[in-house]
């Protein structure tokens, strides 16, 4: 029996193993190992499904204490032996369970063991896409291992969905680079020989019969190293293939009768039904239609063993075509109807349409017109049906391909609308930022103009006190408060002089005071006790005299008044009233009293010597030397130029180098007003305290 442990092609293979494990007791070469049997198991299950599911289920207790990767390797084995069984519900829970294994122990090789063994279910159900896309997708995650026979098998099984998707440039590559993989020194036999069959396979179906010779020398050579039955019937049903195809019957014929020999040797069931259908088929091809419907017999014998379905409908129809050759028309249509039931059943539209035509050129050629014509309707409604499903299939692809870049143009737009929506509304706010910026910038501005006008405004105000301070500082004694020296001259530059008649009987008048002995009075009080008299004396003056008198502090202790206008008759009056104001009161400061006497020199003004009015500066002047002329003769006392008398025998320069003797010339015109108290001489000629100097010299 082809593929038990005890004979043919895995010796080979066993021997390798053994070999590896140099140091391994001996009685491991009499027991085989678990993986040993599995491997084993693998082999037999292409050829012998239902003898490899036996097997298979007979391990079962022993896995339960089996490593992980026995486990992966027995469930996968599991699902391709129900699959090839047609246990198709069974073997895709086995993959599915492979699958979820291996990702629970995140082992990427057991993975993708079970996304294969998931393919081939996939395919056996037809679901082409879904097989192709793990298919791929297994191909992917097995590079990242370094199970090598794993990786063959998978780029063999990337290839061959390459090759059903009509990727035939793609699917040549993938499976020279299996062969590739499988001849590299890590490579192994089955590996090559697996390899090197598609690759003949895909050779032949793309009509290069030439390459596909090659490869199948190679393949056969292989095979026949392994000694193993079923892959030497395998590499004979390639050759068949590539026989029957290049136009070698004879070839072909023996080919396959070789490999109906290996199969029932090996009781492959399934493929002996198969084999025998190839067989009727080539017969058909010679038009030997009794071998034809033998070989078809047959193999309906062996379906109806093995259940093998598909095989069943193509010997159905091959015998209904060699019926029809033999001219038994009835039975003919009869198991070609059968067939195409089977075919629609399975929902093969392929296989349905191509038997249709077949089964149309046959009845044509036995006669039966109306049911040829009647099976040509039935493949064109086929094919119309496959052409409608493979346009609106075009038609929903074209339509999501649409769809999909109408949404990506849509999203583009609305991308592209928020990005200048974005832009926009970024240009508005950097705007009113702006305005509020600049708004700020008036506000803060305004706010410092503001600011700077009020501290003007405020400097200005305070320069205007400053300098009505200054100029109250300048025309102003700080210790009497009187106007100083410096603001009577420039009222009287001001002042506009006019020489008036003689007779006027309202004049101007000067008085110059300066205190009697005050250098006394500061030392024996003190220098504030000096400037509490010279205050009083200033307050005194203004008492006695009016408001619009201009009262002057001259000097240190020394006082100016002048009189605008009073009448000239009244002038020693008022020198009189000067010196009681000053002297009738003396000045308390602390215990002391302080009595208190001014001498004075004044006269009217302007003079009016020679006619002409004498200037300001000379008239103070004169005053100043009268009051010299007071001081000399006693003190406390007022000298007062009245006028001047022959004039034109003098001059003002003379006058004004001597007054005192200018006055005993007669020139002068003196007035004397004596002060109160016990400083004052008592004559009688003084009593009423108004003397002419002049008749009293002149007594004298
Ligand atoms: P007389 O005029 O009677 O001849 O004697 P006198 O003592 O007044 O003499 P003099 O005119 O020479 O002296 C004036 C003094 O007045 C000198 C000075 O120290 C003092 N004096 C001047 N100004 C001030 C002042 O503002 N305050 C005080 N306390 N003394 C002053
Ligand atoms: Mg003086
Ligand atoms: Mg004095």
């Amino acid at each position: 029996m082809a593929g038990s442990r005890n004979g043919g092609w895995w010796q080979t293979k066993r021997r390798t193993l053994v070999a590896a494990a140099a140091l391994a007791p001996l009685w491991a070469l009499a027991q085989p190992t678990l993986d040993e049997r599995i491997f084993d198991i693998r082999e037999q299950s292409r050829f012998v499904p239902d003898k490899a599911l036996a097997q298979l289920q007979k391990l079962q207790p022993e896995l339960a204490a089996a490593p992980s990767y026995t486990r992966a390797e027995f469930l996968t084995q599991m699902s391709a032996t129900r699959m090839r069984l047609g246990q198709n519900d069974a073997a895709l829970a086995a993959a599915e369970q492979v699958i979820a294994f291996g990702k629970s122990l995140r082992d990427d090789a057991i993975v993708a063991k079970g996304m294969l063994a998931k393919t081939y279910v996939l395919f056996a159900q037809s679901d082409f896409e879904a097989a192709h896309t793990l298919a791929f997708a297994a191909e992917k995650l097995v590079l990242t291992t370094r199970d090598n026979p794993l990786k063959v098998q998978a780029t063999i099984t990337a290839g061959q969905s390459y090759a059903e998707q009509g990727n035939f440039p793609s699917a040549l590559l993938k499976l020279q680079h299996a062969v590739d993989m499988a001849r590299a020194p890590e490579g192994d036999a089955i590996s090559l020989v697996a390899a090197l069959n598609a690759l003949a396979k895909l050779y032949t179906q793309v009509k290069e019969y030439d390459n596909a010779s090659e490869t199948l020398n190679e393949l056969l050579a292989e095979t026949e190293k392994l000694d193993s039955p079923g892959r030497m019937a395998m590499a004979k049903n390639t050759e068949y293939g590539l026989a029957i195809d290049s136009g070698q019957p004879r070839r072909a014929l023996q080919a396959l009768l070789k490999s109906l020999e290996l199969e029932r040797n090996m009781g492959a069931e399934r493929m002996v039904g198969i084999t025998l259908v190839n067989l009727s088929d080539s017969y058909l091809k010679e038009h030997n239609y009794g071998r034809a419907a033998q070989y078809a017999q047959e193999a309906l014998r062996s379906t109806d063993n093995t259940r093998d379905q598909s095989t069943e409908a193509t010997a159905r129809v091959n015998l209904g075509q060699a019926y029809l050759g033999m001219g038994r028309l009835a039975e003919g249509k009869k198991q070609f109807e059968l067939g195409l039931v089977r075919y629609e059943q399975e929902n093969n539209k392929p296989d349905l349409q191509s038997t249709l035509r077949e089964y149309g050129i046959a009845l044509e050629r036995v006669g039966d017109l109306a049911g040829a014509v009647a099976a040509y309707h039935r493949e064109r409604a086929i094919a119309d049906e496959m052409f409608e499903k493979r346009r609106q299939k075009a038609m929903l692809e074209f339509q999501e391909k649409y769809e999909t870049e109408k949404k990506q143009r849509q999203i583009e737009q609305l991308s592209h609308e928020n990005k200048v929506k974005g832009a926009e509304i970024d240009n508005r706010r950097l705007q009113q930022r702006v305005w509020w910026l600049l708004a700020l910038v008036f506000a803060l501005a305004a706010a410092v103009v503001g600011l700077l006008y009020r501290k003007v405004r405020h400097a200005n105000a305070q320069l205007e006190v400053k300098n009505m301070e200054l100029k109250a500082q300048s025309t102003l004694d700080p210790l009497t408060s009187l106007y100083n020296r410096r603001h009577f001259q420039d009222f009287m530059r001001g002042l506009n002089l006019q020489a008036r008649d003689g007779a006027d009987d309202i004049v101007g008048a000067l008085f110059l005071l300066d205190v009697d002995h005050f250098k006394h009075i500061n030392d024996n009080y003190g220098h504030a006790a000096g400037d509490a008299v010279l205050k009083m004396i200033a307050e005194n003056l203004r008492i006695a005299l009016r408001e619009t008198d201009m009262i002057v502090r001259w000097g240190g202790e020394e006082f100016l008044a002048f009189l605008p206008a009073i009448p000239r008759s009244g002038v020693d009056d008022i020198a009189r009233r000067i010196l009681h104001s000053i002297s009738s009161q003396a000045l308390r400061y602390g215990e002391h009293e302080i009595s208190v006497h001014v001498s004075v020199g004044f006269s009217p003004f302007p003079l009016m010597p020679g006619g002409a009015p004498l200037p300001w500066e000379r008239a103070v002047n004169l005053v100043d030397m009268a009051l010299y002329l007071a001081k000399a003769h006693g003190r406390n006392r007022a000298y007062g130029v009245r006028g001047f008398e022959n004039f034109h025998l003098t001059s003002m320069e003379a006058i004004e180098q001597d007054l005192e003797r200018a006055w005993r010339a007669g020139f002068v015109d003196l007035s004397v007003v004596l002060g109160d108290g016990p400083d004052t001489p008592t004559t009688p000629t003084e009593r009423d305290n108004v003397v002419s100097i002049r008749h009293a010299l002149q007594k004298h």
